[in-house]
């Protein structure tokens, strides 16, 4: 006897619930590509950006010291290797590793 697939999903997530995961952590599990797609970027032209001169290359910055990039910012919580993360200063939004802006702080 075969369960419609929404029947048996139902119950894998009743089961899942029973022994103490999370909904949220189903949710996650469900979709590893909203995962991976992360956070809005941040606009080079939105006012917060604008205040502290964000620019998303650093290399075209005016005042950016040498080799100084978001990857290596202190306030940057993307992973090593990645090409935009989070950044302590813009909650919600993902920056590139590659910007810049004029509270880039060292790496601690
Ligand atoms: S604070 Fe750091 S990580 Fe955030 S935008 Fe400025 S340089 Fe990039």
């Amino acid at each position: 006897v075969t369960e419609p697939k929404s029947l048996s999903r139902r119950r894998l997530l009743q089961r899942l619930v029973a022994i103490g995961v999370p909904a949220a952590a189903v949710a996650l599990a469900r979709s590893p590509q909203a995962r991976a797609a992360g956070l809005p970027l941040l606009s080079p032209v939105a006012p917060e950006a604008k205040a502290v001169h964000y620019v998303e290359d650093a290399s075209k910055a005016k005042g950016a010291t040498a080799g100084a990039s978001c990857a290596n910012c202190g306030l940057y919580q993307g992973a090593t290797g990645s090409t935009q993360g989070a950044c302590q200063l813009f909650p919600g939004k993902d920056v590139k590793a590659k910007g810049w802006c004029t509270s880039w702080a060292p790496q601690m």
